[in-house]
């Protein structure tokens, strides 16, 4: 589903040189799209693939469940848009 790594340094495809900054995770949970913003994460400059660290990926797999469980109410303007900041809260 997403790259999960400890120590990121180069791309796996591309051997392109990752960078920490924030990225929006996407993710299809059933029939519907969530997209998580401001997700910490390691990109890499040349293809943009976005590598995830353990600790992100557990809370990702952590806010997944939620949705997937309905117990994380997602504002219906914001079109399944969620802020990583505020579910980790
Ligand atoms: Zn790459």
């Amino acid at each position: 589903m997403y790259n999960d790594i400890m120590m990121p340094d180069r791309c796996s495809f591309c051997k392109g040189k990752l960078v920490k900054g924030k990225t929006e995770f996407v993710v299809r949970v059933e029939n519907e799209v969530l997209a998580i913003k401001d997700v910490s994460a390691y990109i890499c400059q040349e293809c943009g693939e976005a590598y995830y660290t353990h600790e992100i990926s557990e809370k990702i797999d952590n806010i997944v469940t939620k949705f997937h469980n309905s117990t994380l109410l997602v504002h219906p303007l914001a079109a399944g848009e969620l802020s990583f900041k505020e579910v980790i809260a």
